[in-house]
C-alpha cells in the first residue's frame, strides 16, 4: 500500500492546476488494471464536472459480489491536495516523499519532527495525509473485494472527487450521479466511509479518532457602511474601521462562541477577512468595511448566528459611538472647543430586512439589479465579493444613507451531520462499528474513539444533511444569491440521506510542509478496518 501511496502522492493534484485531471486518469488506470474491472471495463467510468474550465473529473468504480443484492457501500475520497508553496526551496520534491525525506535531513526540524523522521515509521509529502493514503487504503479494500466477491452480498461503489479543499465541488457535482445509481440501479446506500486524514488533537495524542459525521460551516460576514470625511476634520467622520476591529475584536477566537452539541465543541469563529473598501491612497477616510468569519457549526441554527452576531454588532457599534464621543469631548477641551454630541446612532440590520425593506420602497426593480450584479460577476469574481456588490446595491436604493452594519451569509455553506442511532439501520451501522473497534483494538493495541463531528470541512458534509428546511430558509434569506454563488442541491443531499462515516489515513502537520503519515496504522491496521467493516455490513 506504500507503494500505491507514493504512486498517487508522485501525481502532483493541487486544487485548481491541470494535475486534479491528471490524478484522475491515474486513479482510472490503477481501476482499470484490477482484473475484475479489465472485464467489467463499463463499471468503471468517469463524470466531468459541470461547467469546469479545467474540466476535472470524478472517477467512479462498480463493484458487484456474486451474490446479488441492492446494499452498497460507498468508498470515498477527494484527489485533490492544498498547494505546495509552503514547501518553499523544496518544491520540487513536494511529491516526491523518499528524495523529499532525503533532503529533509539536512533542514532544522522540530524535535518531533526530525524524531518521526528519523524513525522510518512515516512517509512525508503533500498528500501523504490528507489524502491519497486515504485513497489507497480504499483501492486496497476494493481489489481485495474484488477477488473475492463471494465473501461479501451486494456492492461496494468506490468514487474519488476533485475540487475538495476549496468548495466541495466535485462531491456536490457528483450528487446527481448517485441519485442516478440510487433510482437506476436501485443502489441503496448502507453507508459512506470517507478516509481523510485524522490526527493527534493535542500533543501525544495517539488515539484513533473515528468521525460518525461532520461540522458544519457558515461564513458570517458584515458590510459596514460609516461616514466618510476629510482626515483635517477627522471627528467629523465615522471610521468603518473602527467598527470592524471591534467586531473583530469581540469575535475572533471568542471561545464562548464556539458551538457544542453532544459534548464536543467546534473550533470557534475567526476572521478569515477584514478590509476596508477604500480602492487607492487619498486623504479621505475609507466609506466602508467588510469583515467575515470562518463559522463552525454542531447544532446553532442560521437564525440563531443571526440573532447572537446582531447583538454583538450593536454593542460594537454602540461602544465606538461612546468611544468616539469620549475622545472628541477630550479633544474639543484641549483644543477649547465647544463639544457637541456626534450624531452617530448605532445601526444594524441583516440581509433580509434591508432586502424587504429596499424591495417595499422599489418593487421587482431591486430583483432587476441584484441579478443584474449576478450576471455581470458571479463567474469571474470571489463570489463572498459579489454578495458584498449586492448589499451595496440595495444599500444604494435605501432612503436611509446613515450608517450602518449590514449581516449576511457569504460562500460556502458546509452542511453538518452525524449518525445519531435514531433508525434501525443506523443502530446496527453503530453496533457493527463498536465491535470491529473492539476486536481491532485488541488485535493491534490502538486506541480508538468515536466522536461524532469531524472537526474540519469534509466532503463527508454533502452526502446527508441535518438543518431542517426552515433553518435553510432563513439561511437563503440572508445569503445574497445563494442559488447562483453556491447552488448546494439540498434536495438531492437529503434524497440521498447516506450516513457519513470517516475512517481517517492518520498522521500529522496536514496543509504543512511536514505533513506526514503513519504508516503502521495507515498501511496496516486502516484497510483491514475498512474491510471488515464491508465485510460486516454486506454479510
Ligand atoms: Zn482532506
Amino acid at each position: 500500500m506504500e507503494e500505491l501511496t507514493v504512486e498517487l502522492v508522485n501525481v502532483q493534484s493541487v486544487n485548481g492546476t491541470e494535475g486534479e485531471v491528471r490524478i484522475a486518469e491515474k486513479i482510472e488506470s490503477i481501476l482499470r488494471g484490477i482484473p475484475y474491472f479489465t472485464s467489467n471495463p463499463d463499471q468503471v467510468w468517469t463524470k466531468t464536472v459541470d461547467n469546469d474550465a479545467l474540466e476535472r473529473k470524478s472517477v467512479f468504480a462498480l463493484l458487484k459480489s456474486e451474490r446479488p443484492s441492492n446494499k452498497t457501500i460507498l468508498l470515498h475520497a477527494h484527489s485533490d491536495t492544498v498547494t505546495i508553496d509552503d514547501f518553499g526551496a523544496l518544491k520540487e520534491l513536494a511529491t516526491q516523499p523518499y528524495k523529499l525525506m532525503e533532503k529533509l535531513k539536512d533542514v532544522k526540524l522540530l524535535p518531533d519532527v526530525k524524531a518521526d523522521l528519523e524513525s522510518g515509521d512515516w512517509l512525508f509529502g503533500r498528500g501523504a495525509v490528507d489524502m491519497k493514503s486515504g485513497m489507497a487504503a480504499h483501492l486496497v479494500v476494493l481489489k481485495y473485494l474484488s477477488e473475492n466477491r463471494d465473501v461479501f452480498s451486494g456492492n461496494i461503489l468506490f468514487m474519488a472527487n476533485p475540487i475538495e479543499e476549496t468548495t466541495h465541488g466535485g462531491i456536490i457535482d457528483a450528487l446527481p450521479e448517485l441519485e442516478r445509481l440510487q433510482s437506476e440501479k436501485e443502489l441503496e446506500f448502507e453507508c459512506a466511509i470517507n478516509t481523510d486524514f485524522v490526527g493527534p488533537l493535542y500533543g501525544g495524542d495517539q488515539t484513533k479518532y473515528i468521525y460518525l459525521g461532520s461540522v458544519g460551516k457558515l461564513l458570517p460576514a458584515f458590510y459596514i457602511r460609516g461616514k466618510e470625511t476629510h482626515v483635517g476634520q477627522a471627528y467629523e467622520g465615522l471610521d468603518p474601521n473602527l467598527i470592524a476591529s471591534e467586531l473583530t475584536s469581540r469575535i475572533d477566537l471568542n471561545a464562548e462562541l464556539a458551538d457544542e452539541a453532544e459534548g464536543e465543541v467546534t473550533q470557534p469563529p475567526v476572521t478569515l477577512k477584514q478590509k476596508d473598501l477604500k480602492p487607492t491612497y487619498n486623504v479621505q477616510t475609507p466609506i466602508s468595511s467588510f469583515v467575515y468569519f470562518n463559522y463552525y457549526v454542531h447544532q446553532i441554527t442560521p437564525d440563531r448566528i443571526l440573532d447572537q452576531l446582531r447583538g454583538i454588532a450593536e454593542a460594537s457599534f454602540d461602544h465606538v459611538v461612546e468611544k468616539l464621543n469620549r475622545e472628541f469631548e477630550k479633544h474639543c477641551a484641549r483644543a477649547g472647543m465647544k463639544y457637541e454630541r456626534l450624531p452617530w446612532e448605532s445601526r444594524v440590520t441583516t440581509y433580509s430586512e434591508l432586502y424587504n425593506k429596499v424591495y417595499s420602497l422599489h418593487g421587482e426593480e431591486v430583483n432587476v439589479r441584484l441579478n443584474e450584479i449576478l450576471d455581470q460577476h458571479a463567474k469571474d469574481i470571489d463570489p463572498r465579493e459579489v454578495g458584498r456588490l449586492m448589499v451595496e446595491e440595495l444599500l444604494l436604493m435605501d432612503d436611509d444613507q446613515a450608517p450602518v452594519i449590514v449581516l449576511f451569509f457569504a460562500t460556502p455553506y458546509v452542511p453538518r451531520n452525524f449518525v445519531k442511532g435514531q433508525t434501525e439501520k443506523e443502530q446496527i451501522l453503530l453496533e457493527k462499528l463498536d465491535s470491529i473497534l473492539q476486536e481491532t483494538g485488541s488485535e493491534t493495541g490502538d486506541t480508538f474513539a468515536v466522536h461524532k463531528f469531524f472537526p474540519s470541512l469534509t466532503d463527508s458534509s454533502y452526502l446527508c444533511l441535518d438543518d431542517t428546511d426552515e433553518e435553510i430558509e432563513v439561511l437563503k434569506n440572508n445569503y445574497p444569491g445563494m442559488d447562483t454563488l453556491y447552488p448546494v442541491p439540498i434536495e438531492k443531499i437529503r434524497k440521498l440521506n447516506i450516513p457519513a462515516l470517516n475512517f481517517g489515513a492518520w498522521g500529522k502537520d496536514a496543509h504543512k510542509m511536514t505533513e506526514r503519515v503513519y504508516k503502521p496504522y495507515t498501511f496496516g491496521t486502516l484497510p483491514s478496518l475498512i474491510k471488515k467493516y464491508c465485510l460486516n455490513m454486506l454479510d
